[in-house]
């Protein structure tokens, strides 16, 4: 794949960025290695104080890197710059709690293990490879490197090939805010070229977000090199509505549990599993809201749905729905794709899908809902465990023991009650089954990427 900045509402390509050759990622993986060794002598003080300078760029440079993010990927520029102010407050938070996040732990009774002193520690790795994906092309970025740098380590990027503008900003940002040079590094190659860096005997460890064939290679090679990788892949979350919740609001957070990002979220509510007693008042107000939302320009004021990232990505999309309506499924809203210039596809509603249509199993990653109707809670699990993925779920009931039920039960990385899924940074973020391994955000998400030392002194 090209790496180019093309315009998703246009279609037209604004930019075309040279590749790194060999010797360029070579250059650049000995300084985050030159940097990981200067960065383990510095103090949680300094790395805090350069993380905070970082913030104050992002949130001076807001607006620019805002525009430049829908200019990439399409999402509404409303959510380009919440996502902004989002990274900037992560890296404050990990600004100020890595040094209590990883702390040394002294065990109680040192003399249960023969010792008069026994704790752990963290250290970092040294330097980590990040292979990121396009739809938050700066979140997704810094929810890794905030807290590996303050953990001590060096930070690679490989980004995707269609966000290279935020691929270079990223580059500079952390050196402009006063790191040590070639702490965090963009290396600009294509998925082909990973394999080498990550058996590169610098690199320590690999993170990669994105989708289910990229995480299988990365982590077969990280694998063949015994290296640490977290997997942060795709997911087909359920979104479960039962009789006793609200259903007017239920349908209302359910749109912008589809659509935000336009749709292009791994935590997105993907599938919609409504209890028979209320899935036509649901899927009445759900439909009609949907296709109320405002398609357009995302640089535009009060556009809601912008155009998907890539050609490749609406074609995909496409083909899912088509084999969706060839095998049976009734199209509730949306569906017919738009004239014009621009990757836009409509909020779509999808019902009475057959158990052979390919949005069963597969992710849409695109504004298009999927919906179902449940006869009884059993059922309503069932739906929502029968795909691999097992990233998030959310479940609607203002019944208690419908709640412990569903969070007892739901194979998923994260449950949320009355609500959609959203990432905190307080809150670990990952999944099980398909959707990958390992977490991210929070304390756990720091110690990811550093070494658990047990120390036993007499
Ligand atoms: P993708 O095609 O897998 O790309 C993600 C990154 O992996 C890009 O940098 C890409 O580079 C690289 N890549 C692709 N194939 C590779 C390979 N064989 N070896 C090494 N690197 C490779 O995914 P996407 O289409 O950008 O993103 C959408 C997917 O990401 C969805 O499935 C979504 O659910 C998932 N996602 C998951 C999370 C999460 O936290 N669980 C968050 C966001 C997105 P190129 O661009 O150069 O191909």
């Amino acid at each position: 794949m090209a790496i180019a900045t093309v315009n998703p509402s246009t279609g037209k390509t604004e930019m075309v960025i040279e590749a790194h050759t060999p010797a360029q990622v070579q250059e650049r993986i000995g300084e985050a290695a030159a940097a990981a060794k200067a960065l383990c002598r510095t103090t949680y003080a300094q790395r805090a104080g350069w993380m905070r300078a970082a913030a104050d760029l992002l949130d001076d440079e807001s607006a620019n890197l805002g525009r430049l993010i829908t200019v990439e990927m399409g999402k509404p520029l409303a959510q380009a710059i919440a996502e902004v102010a989002k990274s900037a407050r992560a890296m404050r938070f990990y600004a100020d709690n890595a040094e209590s996040f990883l702390a040394d732990v002294p065990l109680e009774d040192p003399a249960e293990v023969g010792a008069s002193r026994a704790w752990t520690r963290y250290e970092p790795l040294g330097v980590v490879l990040a292979v990121m994906p396009w739809n938050y092309p700066l979140w997704q970025v810094i929810r890794f490197a905030a807290p590996a740098l303050m953990a001590g380590n060096a930070g690679l990027l490989k980004h995707a090939s269609n966000v290279p503008q935020a691929a270079i900003f990223l580059d500079t940002l952390f050196e402009r805010a006063g790191f040590p040079k070639g702490s965090f590094r963009t290396l600009l190659i294509g998925g082909a070229e990973v394999g080498a860096v990550i058996a590169d005997p610098r690199v320590k460890a690999v993170t990669l977000t994105g989708s289910e064939p990229a995480g299988r290679s990365v982590a077969a090679i990280a694998g063949d090199h015994i290296k640490k990788t977290v997997l942060e892949l795709g997911g087909s979350d359920p979104f479960i509505v039962l009789p006793s919740a609200d259903i007017q609001q239920a349908a209302a957070t359910a749109v912008r549990a589809r659509i935000n990002n336009n749709g292009q979220s791994c935590i997105a509510g993907k599938r919609f599993i409504v209890h028979a007693e209320v899935y036509d008042a649901f899927a009445a107000e759900f439909a009609r809201r949907m296709s109320e939302l405002r398609v357009g320009d995302p640089l535009l004021p009060g556009t809601e749905v912008g155009p998907l990232a890539t050609e490749s990505g609406r074609r995909e999309l496409i083909e899912l729905v088509e084999d969706a309506q060839a095998k049976g499924a009734t199209i509730l809203a949306g569906g017919t794709v738009p004239d014009g210039d621009g990757w836009f596809y409509p909020p779509t509603v999808i019902a009475d899908l057959p158990c052979d249509a390919r949005l069963v199993q597969e992710e849409a990653f695109g504004p298009v809902a999927c919906l179902y109707r449940a006869h009884d809670n059993e059922h309503a699990l069932r739906l929502a465990n029968q795909t691999t993925f097992g990233l998030s779920s959310a479940v609607w009931t203002n019944d208690p023991q419908e709640q412990d039920y569903f969070i007892a039960h739901l194979e998923a990385g994260a449950v949320f009650v009355n609500g959609m899924t959203v990432s905190y940074q307080e809150l670990p973020f990952g999944g099980i089954k398909r959707s990958g391994f390992g977490r991210e955000l929070a304390a756990v998400g720091q110690r990811e990427f550093c070494n658990l030392k047990t120390v036993w002194a007499v």
